[in-house]
């Protein structure tokens, strides 16, 4: 047992290499991207420590190469759902009773792997898989990813120094049990940052996981798994299931040892996942702790105080980075006539600019969108906005999936600010813009906050610190992550804890403190030094 208080340094954020030219890093980078092309890998379940091949399997693509396979991917189903409970009951037993810091010693290796060793492996089957360009794999698949497991140590620390007050006779304690039973974590595409976390998060908790990747990031999520191995992860502990997601799904959550659902994805899914939990409440040991971010209808909203230069920057950034494909990413946005002159134009200029492309050519700022469900999705929003009077588009609107999945970035300008693409996710390049009056500021902003089911990010844009307080205090419930002069996009673990609200997920925080409560049970324990031998009260006594 341990015989000490032991410390988790506070880590730092890791820093971003720019891979700019003549830098090691950026050719050390091009030969990993040319040997994990050049090969066809297979990607089976881990089950307990081992590889399990189903013999069920789909093509791992390049979505800006399609017919160009990275990977064979083996699919799950009921069979290795019950493997992998069997599996991580029995692993729990005594990943659970291990002191944390030795929990905690595997995963702050992994990040030291994941920044160290590995990092062009991270980096490079992003950039393939997801269709990353080289820095936007770099700041999640290699900086989050190391962030959340490294601050997650951190945290957890922390957390186990919380404890009650004693008085006199008393010694009172609490203790921050494991959930008794498995967490189903549940994984997008968009991030192998996210992907990582979602099931280590609750591991360095004590809690065993069932790990549900998507199977449009199979490939940089699968080296993650030989990572965790590597930094010496007890075998059962994190069960990897690839698969379609009511083939896992269904008998997961049909589980009596269910303990809590780790989810990011879409509003939809999420919904589906609640509901069916729900229905089963009644076989369940325990209550399950649900913690879910899904979607977005992020926006930005621009005062006629507002730096026009900046706003430029913030809007292509925050609209097209990773084709717009993050959950953070703007989509909607609000302009006042008085200055929409000339953000218009220097706006239009830049988007122009834009290179769309293959990711390993790196001058490219996009590359393609995940797939071809994704594809059709996204141009079937465009073809609405072409199609209607209330729009028209002013940049972009052509797509070509010919070779990859790849969508011009898109600008519509509507007359009505209820329109289809001012109100739905989308989910890629395209950014719908409603011009308001300046005498109608205020209205504007009721119709902003309204417009959405969503609650995730939103950014305003002002000089006049008069009107960035009354927008701020206007859009106290609008965004979970709310930003003032700057981009929605781009939270960091530690310094913008990441959820939002009303339709976008419970607000857990990813990459706090907050989140990792929710992979613990508090036990509280009262022990009396000297207990009373007299059952009566005095006020019983007789006068
Ligand atoms: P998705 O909902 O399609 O899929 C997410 C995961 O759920 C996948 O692994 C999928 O296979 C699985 N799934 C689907 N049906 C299932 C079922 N019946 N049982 C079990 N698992 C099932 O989402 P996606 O396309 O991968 O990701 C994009 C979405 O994620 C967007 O809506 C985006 O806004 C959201 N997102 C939110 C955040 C956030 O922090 N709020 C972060 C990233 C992504």
């Amino acid at each position: 047992m341990p015989n000490a208080y032991f410390n988790v340094q506070e880590p730092k954020n890791e820093p971003y290499f720019s891979f700019a030219p003549g830098t090691p890093q950026r050719e050390s980078l091009k030969k990993r991207l040319k040997e994990l092309r050049s090969e066809v890998i297979e990607i089976p379940a881990i089950i307990n420590g081992k590889e399990v091949k189903t013999g069920r399997t789909a093509d791992v693509i390049m979505p800006h190469n399609h017919d160009h396979k990275l990977a064979t991917v083996h699919l799950c189903g009921e069979k290795e759902v019950k493997m992998a409970v069997d599996a991580a009951l029995e692993a729990q037993k005594e990943w659970a009773e291990l002191p944390w810091e030795e929990r905690v010693a595997v995963f702050l290796k992994a990040a030291d792997l994941v920044t160290g060793p590995w990092r062009d492996t991270m980096n490079a089957s992003t950039m393939l898989g997801q269709s990353k360009t080289p820095y936007q794999a770099e700041i999640e698949a290699a900086g989050e990813l190391a962030d959340f497991l490294r601050f997650g140590a951190w945290y957890l620390a922390k957390i186990m120094e919380e404890q009650p007050f004693s008085p006199d006779s008393t010694w009172n304690r609490v203790e921050y049990r494991a959930l008794e039973g498995f967490i189903f974590a549940v994984s997008p595409f968009n991030f192998t940052a996210i992907a990582g976390n979602l099931p280590s998060a609750p591991a360095m908790c004590g809690n065993v996981a069932l790990w549900k990747p998507s199977t449009e990031s199979v490939f940089s999520n699968w080296f993650f798994m030989q990572i965790l191995k590597e930094a010496g992860l007890p075998d059962g502990v994190i069960n990897f299931l690839p698969g379609d997601g009511p083939d896992v799904g269904d008998p997961v959550l049909a589980n009596p040892n269910l303990a809590g659902l780790h989810f990011t994805g879409s509003e939809g899914t999420f919904n589906h996942l609640w509901k069916t939990i729900g229905n089963n409440i009644g076989n369940y040991k325990t209550y399950p702790r649900i913690v879910g971010e899904t979607g977005g209808k992020d926006f930005i909203f621009a005062h006629n105080s507002a730096n026009v230069d900046q706003l430029v920057v913030a809007a292509l950034r925050a609209a097209f980075e990773y084709q717009g494909q993050k959950c953070s990413a703007a989509s909607r946005m609000y302009v006042p006539e008085s200055i929409w002159g000339e953000f218009g134009e220097k706006f239009l200029a830049e988007v122009a600019q834009i290179k769309v492309g293959d990711v390993e050519d790196f001058s490219n700022f996009m590359g393609a969108v995940i797939s071809r469900k994704a594809f059709d999705k996204i141009s079937g929003y465009i073809d609405y906005a072409k199609e209607a009077d209330d729009a028209e588009i002013i940049a972009g609107g052509g797509y070509d999936d010919s070779k990859g999945f790849f969508i011009e970035p898109t600008v519509i300008l509507t007359s009505n600010p209820k329109f289809k693409t001012m109100q739905e996710e989308i989910f890629g390049p395209v950014i719908t813009i409603y011009v308001y009056k300046d005498g109608d500021f205020e209205k504007t902003m009721d119709l902003c906050d309204e417009t959405s089911p969503y609650a995730l990010t939103g950014a305003i844009f002002a000089r006049d610190r008069f009107v960035v307080k009354m927008m701020a205090d206007r859009f106290r419930q609008s965004a979970g992550n709310f930003y003032i002069n700057e981009k929605p996009t781009g939270a960091i673990v530690n310094q913008q804890p990441f959820g939002g609200s009303r339709k976008s997920g419970t607000n857990d925080k990813a990459g706090s403190v907050m989140n990792m409560l929710r992979w613990l049970s508090a036990r509280a324990i009262k022990e009396v030094t000297v207990a009373p031998t007299e059952w009566r009260y005095p006020y019983m006594d007789e006068e």
